[in-house]
């Protein structure tokens, strides 16, 4: 009895020994166990949208679920919080858009880096913008809108999803173009915008298709324009901003996703690789475009393109809120 103990105690060590012995990679191939991937805004809305169709799709490839956690509030910067906060192991990462690149200047206190607290992984799509309007709204085309917002200024409101946010950028752009003021009514993302303005609890609202087309095609909500050169194949009747008589107001939201700064680089490459195969699954790829848009080519699915291009989204919008001397704080 106490010999077999002392035995089963030495082949315990002996396996212990063994297992510190082994080189880090080999103890266990990442990923191992369940990967959250955080989305910035609320559940329903179009980042949620876009990221839940990119999880499924890696987590395919990664052969691990990849759940989705909504942490919305305060421009996304919350949620990019708590993944610059988290530990850098590959397991919690951060699924974001063009507030990347205004955040950094926008918000001058905050809790975490907004550039430095991260590692990109790869970009995933660029997605158009709608403007659309509660159904009822007394415009029957981007002129008429563009004329009742001069003469109602701020008796007329416009949903966003906070200050850095897409729909509060394309609002900023859209009340640039026309000249005039609106209301600004902040919500934890898009997707309970979007509720409301269904209800006709606010007026206007300008975001992603990825969370418009489905509604405009129901007749839910009233469009007026799409924010592209062109229009689109899923939503042709759709005017584009310079046919409505708005020319210049043309902008697309970038999504990129990141893993906390000190992940390790294997990690990161995994998981760029799980992040291309999942932008070329054929399911993905319809999904997309019947919401407007489409993954981005390849070689830009990677960190190097992805870093680039961020730097490159922050230093144009640098000068931009500098000239507006408008901040979050
Ligand atoms: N579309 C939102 C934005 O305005 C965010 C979201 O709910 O996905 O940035």
């Amino acid at each position: 009895m106490i010999r077999s103990t002392l035995r089963r105690a030495l082949i315990g060590a002996a396996f212990g020994i063994a297992a510190l012995a082994l080189p880090a990679g080999a103890q266990q191939a990442y990923p191992s166990r369940t990967i959250t991937v955080v989305v910035p805004f609320a559940a329903g809305g179009p980042t949620d949208t876009v990221t839940r169709l990119v999880a499924e799709a890696m987590s395919r490839d990664l052969g691990q679920t990849v759940v989705v956690e909504n942490v919305g509030g305060a421009g996304g910067t919350l949620g990019a919080a708590r993944v610059a906060q988290a530990r850098p192991d590959g397991y919690t990462l951060l699924m974001h858009h063009i507030g990347m690149g205004t955040t950094p200047t926008l918000y001058r206190r905050l809790s975490y880096d907004p550039v430095g607290g991260f590692e990109t992984i790869g970009l995933v799509t660029e997605v158009p913008m709608t403007i659309i309007a509660r159904k009822d709204i007394p415009a029957a085309n981007l002129q008429e809108l563009a004329a009742l917002v001069r003469k109602e200024t701020t008796k007329l409101n416009y949903a966003n999803a906070g200050i850095g946010a897409a729909s509060h950028l394309c609002g900023l752009l859209l009340q640039k173009a026309i000249d005039a003021p609106m209301t600004t009514v902040p919500y934890r993302g898009t997707g309970p915008a979007m509720t409301d303005l269904i209800a006709g609890t606010v007026d206007l609202m300008c975001d992603q298709t990825t969370n418009t087309t489905e509604q405009i095609r129901a007749g839910a909500v009233k469009v007026f324009a799409v924010t592209t050169p062109q229009r689109l194949p899923s939503l042709p009747d759709v005017p584009t901003t310079a046919e409505g008589g708005l020319p210049g107001m043309e902008v697309t939201i970038w999504h990129g996703l990141y893993a906390p700064k000190g992940t390790p680089e294997e990690i990161r490459l995994r998981l760029s690789r799980a992040l291309q195969v999942a932008l070329r699954a054929p399911a993905l790829i319809q999904r997309f475009a019947d919401l407007g848009t489409a993954p981005v080519a390849q070689d830009r699915a990677t960190p190097e393109a992805h870093r680039a291009f961020w730097q490159a989204d922050i230093a144009k919008w640098r000068p931009v809120i500098q000239a507006a001397g408008q901040y979050a704080d």
